[in-house]
């Protein structure tokens, strides 16, 4: 195993769905970056990114077309099982058969790592995931939320390093999205490496220590979440003025001015350095008098949707 000290590292990905009749679709585009180990990494984007194609490429569910990846230093090509056995993943889909119980689900995942009976972990995971109660219940008896928990834990069953949650709480209710959460948290504090995929930015924001965005099967940014959220700090004021506007004001205060109208100015500003008041000052030294004013104040939703237009 080589210390890269990267428990994924991606390098030019690229997968190319052939279907049949229509134009073959590039799901992925040469997408490389690296998940550093002990982190909770979260990767973004919206419906159709790519970011299950990824997911299942590493998970061998999905053959790749180009590139290269290596899970907890395995090249996913040359070691695929020593790849498959550093990571464990809960699928965005949920399946598996309605009549085994959470506890002969995890004992069979268990037989098919080869784990031995007395290694196995199967109550202390179903108390992890707090299933307890249901560990005799056939699965098809359990609530969404609890057959997700319990993916979460089949997914553990033989203790991988790595953990990957595709958009785990999509139909899962906020008091166990909260479970699921301290649960990930819990394993992340003890060493696991975590990736999850979601379109839930607020999730992101507060769990992830680093983000990366895809978009159409693009990456389009890979930040420290602090660094993602410090550009939440550009904030836009629309100012309607008092004549048509001839020449664009500039002033030193400002990040970038624009002429959106006759008599309307667009200007960015970074409000951990000014504020609006000073915006206004500067616009007013250039004589103009200020009609109206309207502010927007973004967030990391913002941020997100910029970087996805700026990419389209
Ligand atoms: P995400 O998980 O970010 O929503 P996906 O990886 O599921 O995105 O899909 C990426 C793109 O690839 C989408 O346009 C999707 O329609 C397409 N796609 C996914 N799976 C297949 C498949 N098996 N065959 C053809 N196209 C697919
Ligand atoms: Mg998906």
């Amino acid at each position: 195993m080589t210390e890269t000290g990267a428990a994924i590292r991606i390098d030019q990905l690229t997968k190319t769905y052939a279907s049949k009749g229509s134009a073959p679709k590039l799901a992925l585009d040469s997408v490389s970056f690296d998940v550093p180990r002990g982190q909770i990494f979260g990767l973004l984007g919206p419906n159709g990114a790519g970011k299950s194609t990824l997911i299942n490429i590493l998970a061998g569910l999905v053959v790749k077309s180009g590139g290269t990846a290596e899970v907890w230093g395995f090249d996913i090509d040359q070691h695929p099982r020593n790849a498959k056995r550093s990571i464990g993943i809960v699928p965005q889909e949920i399946l598996f058969d309605p009549f085994f119980t959470p506890r002969e689900a995890l004992e069979i995942q268990a037989g098919l790592y080869g784990i031995p009976a007395h290694q196995r972990r199967t109550a202390e995971l179903l108390s992890a995931v707090r299933l307890t109660d249901k560990a005799n219940a056939y699965a098809r008896t359990l609530s969404g939320g609890m057959k997700r928990r319990l993916l979460v834990a089949k997914a553990m069953v033989h203790s991988p390093p790595i953990l990957v949650l595709d958009e785990p709480t999509a139909g899962v209710d906020i008091e166990l999205r909260q479970q699921l959460w301290d649960y990930v948290q819990q394993l992340n504090r003890d060493g696991v490496t975590v990736v999850l995929t979601t379109h839930y930015l607020e999730e992101a924001e507060q769990l992830c220590d680093r983000i990366a965005i895809i978009n159409h099967g693009k990456l389009i940014a890979n930040e420290p979440t602090r660094a993602l959220i410090a550009k939440a700090q550009d904030k836009v004021v629309v100012v309607e003025v008092d004549r048509d506007i001839e020449t664009v004001p500039d002033a030193a205060c400002f990040d970038r001015v624009e002429r959106t109208g006759e008599r309307t100015l667009e200007i960015q500003y970074r409000k951990d350095r000014v504020n609006a008041g000073d915006v206004l000052a500067a616009l007013q030294k250039e004589g103009l008098q200020i009609i109206d004013v309207s502010t927007k104040d973004p967030d990391l939703e913002d941020v997100f949707l910029s970087l996805t237009r700026a990419a389209a």
